[in-house]
């Protein structure tokens, strides 16, 4: 039954572009109600699955609409971006940030100052430059591991192998509260193949959550977006980043966003 879920990763670059509060209303409504099909498929409650709206590449009115309709955490995968739309949505109180993006080490007192989440944590350099940065602010930062699942050398993330002893030295870094593990799929039409990714980190929290370290939970799976959240959430996403979806497309393929990212046919307009 759940081999017939579908990718949608060739609806990308349909999307039309959320212009109102009404449309961005409308298209997280549509979301959720994907979301809590994918659900009821697989006997999982829709409440244990957090939609984390995406707003990369998207201007200041778009996000501002976002959160009239409700969004009040916004992911973003470039570290300035964010920290740009941050400082200018101050006086949305109650807006907080989600950087789900590759973090070198000179960005990391940006992602300090403002961020609630980062999602991409894949060396112990970046964890190190994070603590002492939060240190210094005073704050404290939520943090996912990003795990290479495709097995693609242009993906960020450690190798699934390469998790265990990074996780044993994570303790140390007081300021990271360590959430889960996160991934990004294969990009592909071929939805067997994108599964198996989901499985794949499924699997290996499974396996870590039995020796982790004291204080480190691996309660969440952050996996899926507009083109394959539901089956991420077959196989146990509890944060879906859906950015399309609900912001409408992205002008440039994905490659353009993801730096390293080799062009595929299906993210092409
Ligand atoms: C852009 C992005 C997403 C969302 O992708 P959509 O196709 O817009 O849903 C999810 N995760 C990461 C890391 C991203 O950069």
């Amino acid at each position: 039954m759940l081999s017939n879920t579908q990718t949608r990763h060739d609806q990308h670059g349909r999307y039309p572009e959320a212009a109102t509060a009404l449309d961005f209303q409308r298209n997280l409504a549509a979301v959720r109600a994907r979301i809590a099909a994918a659900c009821h498929r697989v006997g999982r409650d829709p409440a244990a699955v957090r939609l984390l709206p995406v707003s990369k590449t998207k201007p200041e009115a778009s996000l501002r609409l976002a959160h009239v309709a409700g969004c009040t955490m916004l992911g973003e995968n470039k570290p300035q971006e964010a920290y740009r739309k941050w400082e200018a949505m101050q006086d949305l109180a109650d807006l907080q940030w989600s950087v789900i993006g590759h973090l070198q080490t000179n960005k990391a007192k940006l992602v300090a100052r403002f961020a609630a989440e980062f999602q991409a944590l894949d060396s112990l350099r970046v964890a190190e430059a994070l603590e002492r940065r939060l240190q210094l602010e005073g704050r404290a930062l939520d943090v996912f591991v990003q795990v290479n699942t495709s097995g693609e050398a242009s993906k960020y993330g450690l190798a699934p192998e390469d998790v265990p002893a990074f996780l044993q030295a994570l303790p140390a870094f007081t300021a990271l509260r360590v959430r889960g593990l996160m991934t990004l799929a294969l990009f592909s039409s071929e939805a067997e193949r994108v599964r198996q990714c989901f499985v794949r980190l499924r699997d290996l929290r499974e396996r870590l959550r039995q020796d982790a370290p004291a204080g480190i939970a691996l309660h969440e799976l952050s996996m899926g977006m507009s083109g394959d959240f539901e089956i991420a959430i077959e196989e146990g996403a509890t944060v879906v980043r859906v950015g399309q979806a609900i912001f409408g497309a992205r002008p440039m393929p994905d490659s353009h966003y993801w730096p390293g990212e080799p062009s595929t046919e299906e993210s092409s307009p």
